[in-house]
């Protein structure tokens, strides 16, 4: 523990906080979306960002008092700046595939492109759209690029639902509750029933976990009908190709289980047909496999048999909803994602470079000693088969044990086992993820007592 570091990280927040502040959102912005496309490119050690269009999109669902995000999270962040006064008006931390690709052997030998866009609420004067990435060895964020739009423009395209959508699960004003919007990938045109069952039992299954239960009046979840022209989800390891809506496919980074997409501006044309803040994406397939990627999107197979469905989507959710890290040891080939030196931002893992500035530093039961680390933690490795069994003595105090972030040694993550850690073993997150969860929630949902 470095108490020198913990001031130093005190008086940055300070001013963070001094800089941007909160706006009135009436002042600025208009109740519908603009959207800004870009593509994201570069190698492991470039970054690129191209513009591609602006386009306005007809709902905005996400609250009125939560528009200037001052949590520092994410790998990289944007911010919409009011041209004329140089205010933060609006912005968000976010991950994004690209970035995973940039830590992957391949991002050192050749360059790459993938489509992007941010959203945010649509401004009535002109703006200037500034992108932010981390530099993982030090933490800090670097302004990367830059766009200003003239926000009367006749260039800016004008979207407009196409789509059928249906409710899922709705209790009220979108801007007083987390908007799911649940899309279908690989379901074809005779396959809607099978989807909408589909959604029906993901929305009950994010709701099944503490603390999503506990907020069960302030989830909406709603569909949209996306057929895909064959049935099931490319498969690339077993030489099984299909044509589908988002050209999911299993093995992304050369990682069987990791099922994801490359154009996210895809699933951001079919997402805008309803009113949104999360998307998640269920694909038509009993192979496990998907991930979840903090503020950009969740997908994962709908149709495995027995609970490991429902962990796996509390699973995927919590990295995209929350930016909960994986707590687990191994798993990725991703290399140079944590630095001993550098606290992560997420707020479930941590070097001991700065604890003392995270909720989870509240929930140990005792001031933190050096003594009370538990070395022995990163023996729960799903690979390693002398795992011991923790299950007996839960529940567990919050510690700090030994092992997450796909590290052995140096990162440390709050319970042995978690629903971001080895979730086949337990049924329940950690109390230092609930808490994320919680906080997280209480931004979307504004003031609990709006019940409209
Ligand atoms: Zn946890």
């Amino acid at each position: 523990m470095k108490s020198h570091k913990l001031i130093a990280t005190i008086l940055t927040v300070g001013m963070t906080i001094a800089a941007y502040g909160q706006v009135n959102f009436d002042d600025y912005f208009m109740p519908r979306t603009m959207r800004l496309d870009y593509y994201h490119a570069g190698d492991a050690t470039h970054e690129h960002f191209f513009v591609d269009e602006v386009i306005e999109e007809p709902y905005w669902a996400g609250n009125k008092s939560y528009l200037v995000d001052e949590r520092n999270m994410g790998n990289h962040q944007f911010r919409v700046v009011d041209k004329a006064s140089g205010k933060v008006i609006y912005a968000r931390g976010y991950n994004t595939l690209f970035n995973e690709w940039q830590c992957t052997p391949e991002a050192k030998v050749t360059a790459k492109a993938m489509p992007e866009g941010v959203v945010f609420p649509y401004p009535k004067n002109d703006v200037v759209v500034e992108f932010y990435t981390r530099e993982n060895a030090t933490g800090k964020m670097h302004k990367r690029f830059a766009y200003e739009i003239d926000v009367d423009s006749y260039c800016i395209r004008k979207a407009r639902p196409t789509l059928s959508a249906m409710d899922i699960h709705y209790t009220g004003n979108p801007a007083n509750r987390v908007d799911v919007v649940i899309i279908p990938e690989g379901y074809t045109e005779a396959e809607k029933d099978k989807f909408m069952e589909a959604a029906k039992a993901f929305a009950e299954d994010i709701l099944y976990y503490a603390p999503y239960a506990e907020y069960r009046d302030r989830f909406n979840f709603r569909a949209v009908w996306a057929p895909s022209e064959e049935s099931g989800v490319s498969i690339p390891g077993e030489n099984l190709w299909r044509s589908t809506t988002l050209d999911a496919h299993y093995y992304t980074f050369d990682s069987e289980r990791y099922q994801m997409f490359e154009d996210y501006q895809r699933v951001l044309d079919i997402a805008a047909n309803v009113p949104y803040e999360i998307i998640y994406v269920l694909t038509n397939s009993q192979k496990y496999g998907g991930g979840g990627i903090f503020n950009f999107y969740g997908i994962s197979a709908a149709n495995i048999p027995g609970a490991a469905t429902r962990k796996t989507y509390s699973h995927e959710f919590g990295h995209l909803f929350a930016g909960l890290a994986d707590e687990y040891v191994g798993g990725t080939e991703m290399s140079d994602l944590y630095f001993a030196n550098v606290e992560p931002w997420e707020p479930n893992i941590t070097t001991l470079t700065n604890l003392e500035t995270k909720a989870w530093h509240e929930l140990l039961p005792k001031k933190f000693e050096e003594k009370d680390i538990d070395h022995k933690g990163w023996e729960l490795n799903p690979q390693n088969p002398k795992t011991p069994d923790y299950n007996e003595k839960r529940p567990w105090p919050v510690g700090v044990y030994e092992g997450g972030g796909y590290l052995q040694r140096g990162v440390y993550r709050p319970w042995p086992n978690c629903m971001m850690n080895w979730f086949h073993r337990i049924d329940v997150y950690c109390p230092v993820c609930q808490e994320a969860i919680r906080e997280t929630i209480r931004l979307y949902v504004g003031d609990k007592n709006d019940t409209n």
